[in-house]
């Protein structure tokens, strides 16, 4: 009988348990055994195996966070200690390692099927989408929906006390999240990382929506561009000298990775880990499973490293277009 690992590691988003569990279930159907590594690579180097069952991964589906607990190891990084944890799967005569994570996560993986000529099979995950080679990476949808709710109730603090708010939304270099929830939220200005908005158009578009009888606004601001606090003082500056109701920051945090996955995460979740599998038993290696023109593909890990994905152009005109 084959056997295989999987955990989860780098940042934690929400709908990894439903990948967990895909995998854990599919594999029993095509009569395979699973491993569960605990704290993603630290679990791999230390050795924290559990046998995970179709019945054990049972009620997790709606749940965030991961089963398996994740974390970041900086000894991964070190030869000597990928070798050790090569060994510890070999010794439980484990056939391939699944690793749900980022770009971070698929590089440390991939060099063990260099050095040592492991098997591994990559499933995305990042709630900041900017995997390079996937439409798509699990948790994401999740975030947005977080950040959106939160921008809805801050609206209403925002419209009622005629105020500028600025929120910044997470997604580290990348706009992606940004970019959604400005069109999904109706924000005012959206500003991300990838595409360049001057300031004296921000001042400007501000005015302009105040003159025209408007006297609230939404910015939402990507992480990688400025903070929400930086942006607010210096927007208090340039529209001092204007009748405004004052300018409020708002940084969302980590409540936007937390919480229950949307369905959309679950579904590409299972999707996903039950394709990732499959694929191995296929006979594939080194390659991540990814979303392309909405259909589950895969690709080759390597070609995650050193890329920028890039949000689409046409979305960030259409935030533009559709604000007042
Ligand atoms: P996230 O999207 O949450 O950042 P990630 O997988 O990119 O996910 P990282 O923190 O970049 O998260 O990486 C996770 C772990 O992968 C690291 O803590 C480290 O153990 C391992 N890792 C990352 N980069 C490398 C590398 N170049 N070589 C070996 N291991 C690595």
């Amino acid at each position: 009988m084959k056997r295989i690992a999987v955990l989860t590691s780098g940042g934690d988003a929400p709908g990894l348990n439903a990948a967990i569990r895909a995998v854990v279930r599919t594999a029993s159907y095509y009569n395979i055994e699973t491993i569960g590594v605990k704290r993603g690579f630290k679990g791999l180097i230390e050795k924290e195996f559990e046998p995970l069952t179709p019945r054990s991964v049972g009620g997790i589906l709606g749940r965030g966070g991961t089963i398996l607990l994740t974390a970041r190891e900086p000894r991964f990084k070190e030869k000597e200690f990928r070798q050790k944890a090569v060994e510890n799967l070999k010794s439980e005569n484990i056939d391939a390692l699944f690793v749900i994570g980022g770009n971070g996560s698929f590089q440390g993986a991939y060099l063990l099927s260099k050095e040592f000529d492991f098997p591994i099979i990559g499933i995305p995950k990042t709630i900041d989408n900017d995997t390079f080679g996937t439409e798509y990476t699990i948790g994401f949808d999740t975030a947005v929906n977080n950040a959106m709710e939160a921008v809805d109730k801050i609206r209403d603090t925002g419209m009622s006390h005629e105020r500028i708010f600025v929120v910044e939304v997470m997604g580290r270099k990348s706009g992606f999240i940004a970019l959604d929830v400005g069109i999904s939220s109706g924000a005012d200005i959206t500003l991300i990382p990838e595409y360049p908005f001057p300031l004296h158009v921000i001042v400007q578009k501000l005015k302009k929506s105040y003159e025209s009888g408007k006297k609230f606004s939404i910015i939402v601001v990507a992480e990688g561009v400025t903070s929400a606090k930086t942006l607010a003082e210096v927007l208090e500056h340039y529209l001092k000298d204007e009748d405004l109701g004052g300018i409020r920051y708002s940084v969302l945090g980590y409540i936007q990775r937390g919480g229950s996955p949307t369905a959309k995460d679950r579904i590409i979740a299972s999707r996903f880990g039950k394709k990732a599998v499959e694929y191995y038993l296929e006979g594939e290696r080194d390659i991540m499973v990814a979303m392309e023109n909405g259909k589950i593909t895969k690709k080759p890990l390597s070609i995650t490293f050193g890329k920028i994905k890039k949000p689409e152009l046409e979305d960030f005109e259409l935030v533009n277009i559709l604000t007042l």
